[in-house]
């Protein structure tokens, strides 16, 4: 497959932006080489800046659920940019898709869209503080809920990716009340409350890590955060930026049957525009200006393009969808599970309905500890194998691919038949 014209660019862009890139993750550090740039896509399919063509299973790192250029999506923008692209003012568009993320979400009784999933959780810790008059907040090690300061220790995602312990440029202060326990483990996380009575704001967690590459929680797990919390006296917030829309209609909530008192949501909740949104129990909501102290703002905030594209895509999710996307999942699990096991080298696959992570390791990666067992120089070159049979995935082990509602079993089955092929390179 030729590169030339991407590597062009990559050199290019090394003069204008950080490692080339205006996000860390797209710089391919965790899998070697140089990264791809893209020039186009629709349905389940990439073509970058030679024209070579990928079938996508990164999904923009989640939100393309619907795939790429979605008639009805491109449609919801092209009418609102019409329109005026913002106006610094309300619109009706806001509560439509307000009013649905409700009708999903009920745990989210009130809400305020923000421009990112950054944003979103930033927003709520605040929130959690403001609202509880505590200061340390809890969150699991491996988790990435953005790049805010205080969430930015024993971080999953690229952070992870590169080897970092945190960031260099975040104070001690800044991270002093954020405490971190390993996923998975409520004797830990009852220990970490103990320890810091009456001083926890909040826990943090993403009920579906996808991160760390993809890890299910164990039964009884997000039962167990939420008794915990109501016996400390914290909130307990899912940061559904991933699994909402995700791993079902409702998100993870709705899947495992938890009512979480705040909620982050981003990435499918834009369509491919930039929205995130916090929201739950009223009277915690009521804590945000202009109604109560805890301030937040934004000048492009419920932005009408983003809101039309949020709208247009949430609008086709229902369950018969869902279920589809858990069939293809299955049949991608089966089958890369036969190519491992033909292949004999050590990985597996870890999957939850149209998520799924290939693990170089033969041990369950149930927390941080054990995904970062797996091997990530394998990793790099089965990646490299795929994309040049065509295949994209995301550019390292520890996150998750994604399968979205345009694949068909061509597709999937396309990505088993190169794995075919390159499992057994790296036996
Ligand atoms: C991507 C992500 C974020 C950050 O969202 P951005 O839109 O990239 O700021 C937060 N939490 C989780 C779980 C994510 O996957």
């Amino acid at each position: 497959m030729k590169r030339d014209r991407s590597l062009a660019l990559f050199e290019t862009a090394g003069n204008l932006f950080p490692g080339g890139v205006n996000s860390p993750v797209r710089a391919f550090k965790a899998v070697g080489g140089k990264p791809v740039f893209m020039a186009r896509a629709k349905g389940a399919y990439l073509w970058d800046a030679d024209d070579n063509r990928y079938i996508d299973f990164m999904a923009s790192w989640g939100p393309m659920i619907l795939g790429h250029a979605d008639p009805d999506v491109h449609a919801a923008i092209v009418e609102s940019a019409a329109m005026g692209t913002t106006f610094g003012a309300s619109t009706e568009r806001e509560i439509l898709l307000g009013e649905e993320i409700r009708r999903l979400y009920p745990s989210m009784e009130r809400l305020r869209f923000v421009s990112s999933g950054t944003e979103a959780t930033m927003s709520a810790l605040r929130l959690a503080r403001g609202f509880t008059g505590r200061n340390k907040i809890i969150k699991t090690e491996g988790a990435y809920h953005g790049h805010a300061d205080m969430l930015l220790v024993a971080a999953g995602s690229g952070v992870a990716t590169l080897g970092l312990p945190g960031s260099a440029g975040v104070t001690a202060s800044s991270v002093a009340d954020s405490l971190v326990v390993p996923f998975n483990n409520l004797a830990a996380l009852e220990a970490m409350f103990e320890a810091n009575k009456n001083e926890v704001a909040c826990l943090i967690l993403e009920a579906v890590p996808g991160n760390m590459g993809l890890v299910e929680p164990h039964p009884g797990y997000l039962e167990g955060t939420r008794t915990l919390c109501d016996k400390y006296g914290a909130l307990l917030i899912f940061d559904e930026v991933i699994t909402g829309f995700r791993v079902g209609l409702h998100g993870a909530q709705g899947r495992y049957g938890i009512r979480p008192d705040l909620t982050c949501l981003g990435k499918i909740v834009g369509g491919g525009l930039p929205v995130g949104a916090y929201g739950g129990r009223a009277d915690i909501m009521a804590q945000i200006a202009p109604e109560g102290p805890v301030y937040q703002a934004g000048t492009l905030s419920g932005n009408p393009l983003a809101m039309a594209a949020g709208l247009a895509t949430v609008k086709k999710l229902n369950l018969a969808l869902y279920e589809r996307l858990d069939v293809l999942g299955a049949r991608l699990e089966a089958g890369l599970n036969t190519a491992i096991l033909d292949s004999a080298v050590a990985a597996r696959v870890q999957r939850l309905g149209s998520a799924f992570t290939l693990f170089f390791t033969r041990t369950k990666v149930v927390d941080f500890a054990t995904a970062k067992q797996a091997d990530s120089a394998k990793f790099g070159r089965f990646f490299h194998g795929m994309l040049d049979r065509g295949i994209y995935l995301p550019p390292a082990q520890l996150e998750a691919g994604f399968i979205s509602a345009v694949h068909t079993e061509t597709e999937i089955d396309a990505l088993i038949a190169a794995a075919r092929e390159v499992l057994p390179t790296l036996a």
